[in-house]
């Protein structure tokens, strides 16, 4: 067990008042955490004493899951979580997409699910936004984890994939998607490609709003090495391929690139890329320039993360419950602009060995 106080915390800073520059890592062993953890703020400071920050948190769009606790598998960060973002990483940077996608929680929520998708994601927006029924903790969550875009899986449910709507403001920046398939048909990019304004492919959807160009994309006469008709995220293929099953690739439709040397996309019609590049702000919230005060209990389980940024101070209130279970991983990153901007962890904050905790500060 490895408890953090504030009196510890000015001790480091006694030890270390170059810790604006530096980083903090803990993976505590069951035995002597706390000494542990005091040789490696010391030994880490050194080492890390030459290596810039990693600030790409503060462009990546942060996106938050919620997982019901219908979903079976024993580990959904690992099985179908982190590789959704990595796959929706992978297409943004094969399309031309200038920015990455961030998991900034996972977190698992006690959900009755009704096999219908579209009440799932009617509750879920409810607890984002208004922070009522069973997600209404989500709301908190967004704001100290800054999430952008939030994202709920459950186990089952029609249709497979929803986003709110088409082209979104950043209130509404929700989607459900159930675990069927998830990883393998991009899933959850294709529902985030929904909320930034992308479209089915024209065959299948010929609305032009919100944007004439942002449809998905479908090779009628290019197959795979299996023989498999092929389609970018966005687009379905059945209907162009007259009902065969095709198949998604990482890419998203964009005249600017070429897919076994066909174009993937018209600069008229299918160019999602564009309509990503374009729609990046509009969910992107305001570049933090605020404190980040920890007011709500959080409850970090085994399999679960979380990341907080702030600019200037990340202030954790006394008393206010933050446990972090075994296998569970945070990061805590500050930017910095004068010596008095800090990370405050007061009695509350609780990271249970084999718990992984970073304090990352950056000027
Ligand atoms: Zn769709």
């Amino acid at each position: 067990m490895l408890l953090i106080r504030t009196n510890v915390l000015k001790q480091w800073r006694k030890r270390m008042p170059y810790l604006e520059k530096k980083s903090i890592n803990t993976k505590p062993s069951p035995m002597k955490q706390k000494i542990i953890f005091s040789i490696l703020l010391l030994w880490l400071g050194k080492s890390h004493a030459q290596q810039p920050c990693d600030t790409s948190y503060t462009t990546d769009t942060r996106i938050l899951v919620a997982y019901t606790d219908k979903v079976t598998d024993p580990n959904p960060l690992k099985s179908m979580i982190q590789p959704s973002i990595d796959n929706m990483n992978l297409a943004y940077k094969n399309s031309g997409i200038n920015h990455n996608a961030r998991l900034v929680r996972a977190v698992r929520i006690n959900y009755t699910e009704t096999n219908d998708l579209m009440k799932s994601l009617y509750d879920f927006r409810e607890g984002v936004v208004h922070g009522t029924g069973p997600f209404g903790q989500l709301k908190d969550l967004r704001r100290c984890y800054h999430a952008d875009v939030c994202v709920l899986i459950t186990k089952d449910g029609k249709p497979t994939g929803i986003g709110w709507e088409i082209g979104v403001n950043r209130d509404n920046a929700v989607c459900a998607m159930t675990s069927f398939l998830l990883v393998p048909r991009f899933t959850m990019a294709h529902e985030i490609g929904h909320l930034y304004g992308c479209r089915h492919e024209v065959a299948l959807d010929p609305n032009n709003y919100p944007f004439p160009y942002g449809h998905g994309y479908v090779f009628t006469k290019l197959k795979d090495k299996q023989g498999h008709y092929l389609h970018t995220v966005m687009a379905y293929g059945s209907v162009a391929n007259n009902g065969v099953t095709t198949y998604p690739i990482p890419y998203f439709s964009t005249p600017n690139l070429t897919y076994m040397g066909l174009p993937l996309g018209t600069a008229s019609k299918e160019d999602n890329a564009r309509v990503i590049n374009e729609r990046y702000s509009t969910l992107k919230g305001p570049v933090l320039r605020e404190a980040i005060t920890i007011d709500k209990p959080d409850l970090i389980k085994r399999n679960q993360t979380a990341e907080i940024i702030a600019i200037k101070q990340l202030n954790h209130i006394a008393g206010v419950s933050y446990t972090m279970e075994a296998n569970s991983t945070t990061v805590f990153n500050l930017q910095v602009t004068s010596d008095t901007d800090r990370i405050i962890l007061r009695p509350g904050f609780h990271a249970k060995a084999g718990s992984y905790f970073k304090a990352q500060i950056c000027k």
